[in-house]
């Protein structure tokens, strides 16, 4: 599992990050394994624990970062959900010192991350399967089949901004899933611990377990 948001370094007292919490990815951790699973969390910068000793954690912090560990443990599982808000763009150089305030304009120049989700999709063999998010705020249910298909997801979990009380930094989701053949379920607004277990629920179903 990737969970959690990715901070880029600009300077030594800078990022660029995003207002991800955690809370979603953290919940599935737990819903699985309550269900029996192993599970290696791939956590970026949250502010939440995790005690449980079938959960082995590792902490990055950029996506480059991830993308690593999601890379060298992904060959050995049986399947990946990719729940972090990964961050599309990191500096071009990080700064080693504070930069310092002057009043010209200041231009960053960035380059854009992996796609983890993209990357595991490609080396994805028989049997593993490969969930992915889509936060969507427009034509929700085009752009998240979309990128079922791009990334090689087996389904996707659609959140939608424009639903009140799901998304970032709630304790509550709205979400619907999307499979292969494009088949859409419809969940209720549910505490993320709920939704979770609806998302195990599709897991297990999925894997005919
Ligand atoms: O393309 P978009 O960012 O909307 O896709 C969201 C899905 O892809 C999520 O499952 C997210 O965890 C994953 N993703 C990723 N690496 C990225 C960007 C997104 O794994 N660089």
């Amino acid at each position: 599992m990737t969970a959690g948001p990715t901070h880029e370094k600009i300077d030594p007292v800078r990022f660029i990050g995003n207002y991800s919490s955690g809370k979603m990815g953290f919940s599935i951790a737990e819903a699985l394994v309550a269900q029996g699973a192993q599970v290696i969390l791939i956590a970026g910068p949250v502010n939440l624990q995790t005690t449980h000793p079938h959960i082995r954690r590792i902490d990055v912090v950029s996506a480059e970062e991830m993308n690593s560990a999601a890379q060298k443990h992904f060959p050995a599982v049986n399947g990946a959900i990719m729940c972090a808000a990964v961050a599309d763009y990191a500096p071009v150089n990080e700064s080693q010192q504070k930069l310092k305030r002057s009043n010209e304009t200041l231009t960053l120049e960035l380059k854009p991350n992996p796609d983890i989700a993209a990357g595991l999709g490609k080396i994805k063999q028989p049997g593993q399967l490969l969930v992915g998010f889509a936060l969507e705020t427009n034509n929700e249910q085009q752009n998240a089949f979309a990128k079922l298909q791009k990334k090689n997801l087996d389904f996707i979990v659609l959140n939608s901004l424009n639903d009140p009380g799901a998304g970032f930094q709630t304790d509550t989701n709205k979400i619907s899933i999307i499979n292969r053949d494009n088949k859409t379920i419809n969940f209720e607004l549910k505490s993320k611990t709920l939704v979770a277990i609806d998302i195990v629920e599709q897991i297990i179903l999925a894997m005919g377990l």
